[in-house]
C-alpha cells in the first residue's frame, strides 16, 4: 500500500469525451499519477468491479463520475462507488444535468427501442426481436458459468445526483482541462468549498465574452436565424445577429470556446447559481426581446426556432423541471 489517496473514474452514458479531458491535462496526468493511486478508469486500465467491493467504504478519496444514469448497472455501479468514496464529483454536462443523452428523455424505452431496432432503414428485423435482460437456449433461461444477464434500459435517463448523493458538480462538455486540474489539486489540498458547489466561476457567459461590449443595451430580435444556413459575423454578439446564443442562461469557466469558433454557445455549462431551470431563463430571456407585440408576427418570428426543446434544454433536460416529455395520453 502507497498510502496515497485512491481516485476512481467511472462512465456512465457518455460519449467518451469526459475521460479525453483527462487525458488532455498531458504531463500534469503524471503529477496526479504521483500524487494518487487510480482505482478504476475502465476506459484506460483494467480493475474490475470485485476489487472495487473488496474495499471499506469511504476508502477511496474521490470517485469522478461521467455520464447520465441510463441502464441499471450503471446505477449499481454509481451506488457501489458512493458507498467506496469519501467525495463523489459529478463530471461533465451528463453527470451534472442529463446532457446530450438526456434527450432520450422526449421519447421512453419502447419508442427508442422500436425505432433502433424497427423502423431505421439499416435494422432487418421482421420478428421485431429486442434486448431482453435475460437468455433463454432451448428452453431454458442461461444460468451458471454461461449465464448472460443484461442491463435494464430505463424509460428515463437521470442525472447523476437522482440516483446518489452528489459531493461536486465540474460542468461542461466536457470540462475544460484547467478545471479538472484546479478541482483535483483542491481535493489534493482539502482546500473545498461547500458541498453541492459547481466546480466553476459563478457568473453568466456574457459576462465574461469578448463579444459582450457589441451586445446593444436595448436588444431585439425580429428574425432568428441559423449557423446551418447563414454565417454569424465573427465579432458581434451572436443574439444581437438573431442567433440563439445560451449564453445569458449560461455559468462561465469554459474559456468561451464555441464562441471562439465563431458558434453560439449551446449551453453545456448550466446555469449559474440561483437560476433553477437554464430553459425557462433562456426562454424568458428571448421572450422578451422579440421585436413585436403582435400575435401573428410574433409566431412568424419564434416559429423560425428550429427545435426549441432541445435547443434551450441540449444539455440540462433530465435535471430540469420538465425532466422528461410526458407520454402517452
Ligand atoms: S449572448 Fe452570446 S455572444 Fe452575446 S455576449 Fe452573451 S455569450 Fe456573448
Ligand atoms: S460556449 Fe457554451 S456550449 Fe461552448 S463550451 Fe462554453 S458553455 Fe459550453
Amino acid at each position: 500500500m502507497s498510502g496515497k489517496p485512491k481516485v476512481a473514474f467511472y462512465w456512465c452514458a457518455s460519449c467518451g469525451g469526459c475521460e479525453e479531458t483527462v487525458v488532455d491535462l498531458n504531463e500534469d496526468i503524471l503529477k496526479v499519477v504521483d500524487a494518487v493511486d487510480i482505482v478504476l478508469w475502465p476506459v484506460a486500465l483494467d480493475f474490475k468491479r470485485r476489487d472495487i467491493e473488496a474495499m471499506a467504504d469511504g476508502e477511496i478519496a474521490v470517485s469522478f463520475i461521467n455520464g447520465a444514469v441510463r441502464l441499471s448497472e450503471q446505477e449499481e455501479w454509481v451506488e457501489l462507488l458512493r458507498h467506496k468514496s469519501n467525495l463523489v464529483v459529478a463530471f461533465g454536462s451528463c453527470a451534472h444535468l442529463g446532457g446530450i443523452p438526456g434527450l432520450g428523455n422526449v421519447a421512453n424505452r419502447e419508442l427508442i427501442f422500436q425505432r433502433k431496432y424497427v423502423a431505421v432503414p439499416t435494422a432487418d428485423n421482421p420478428d421485431e426481436v429486442f434486448p431482453s435482460e435475460a437468455v433463454t437456449v432451448d428452453g431454458t433461461e442461461t444460468e451458471g458459468p454461461y449465464d448472460l444477464d443484461l442491463p435494464s434500459f430505463y424509460d428515463t435517463v437521470k442525472t447523476l445526483d437522482q440516483s446518489i448523493d452528489v459531493d461536486y458538480y465540474l460542468p461542461g462538455c466536457p470540462p475544460p482541462s484547467n478545471l479538472v486540474w484546479d478541482a483535483v489539486t483542491a481535493i489534493l489540498e482539502g482546500k473545498l468549498p461547500e458541498k453541492g458547489t459547481v466546480l466553476a466561476p459563478n457568473r453568466t457567459l456574457c459576462e465574461t465574452c469578448p463579444r459582450n461590449e457589441t451586445k446593444p443595451e436595448e436588444l431585439t430580435i425580429s428574425e432568428f436565424k441559423r449557423v446551418a444556413t447563414s454565417t454569424p459575423d465573427p465579432e458581434e454578439c451572436f443574439l444581437a445577429q438573431g442567433y440563439i446564443c445560451m449564453g445569458p442562461a449560461t455559468r462561465s469557466g469554459c474559456g468561451e470556446r464555441c464562441i471562439s469558433g465563431n458558434m453560439p454557445c449551446r449551453g453545456c455549462f448550466g446555469p449559474p447559481d440561483g437560476v433553477v431551470d437554464q430553459g425557462t431563463k433562456i426562454l424568458s430571456a428571448i421572450a422578451s426581446i422579440i421585436d413585436s407585440t403582435d400575435k401573428q408576427e410574433i409566431e412568424r418570428i419564434t416559429g423560425a426556432i428550429a427545435d426549441p426543446l432541445g435547443t434551450f434544454y441540449r444539455f440540462s433536460l433530465p435535471g430540469s423541471l420538465l425532466g422528461r416529455t410526458r407520454m402517452g395520453g
